[in-house]
């Protein structure tokens, strides 16, 4: 009998530990998702590191950038 009750409690811990790793992927998957961005000029989609902001502006490259500015 003890040994379905050790056996019910790790397979518990089992079921508990994959959902939080599985949480914690599609949050960290979520978060990066949250970081892409859209160039304002050619709406190609960078992450916000990579893109150059301007008042709350994206853009994927300076030349975007300065050919947004221009058709201001
Ligand atoms: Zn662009």
């Amino acid at each position: 009998m003890r040994i379905l009750i050790l056996i019910a409690i790790g397979l518990l811990l089992y079921i508990i530990i994959t959902h939080l790793l599985r949480k914690a992927k599609i949050e960290d998957e979520q978060a990066r998702m949250e970081k892409m961005v859209r160039c304002e000029q050619c709406g190609l989609h960078v992450s916000e590191h990579e893109a150059i902001q301007q008042n709350h502006h994206y853009f994927c490259s300076t030349q975007h950038l300065e050919a947004f500015n221009e058709s201001k």
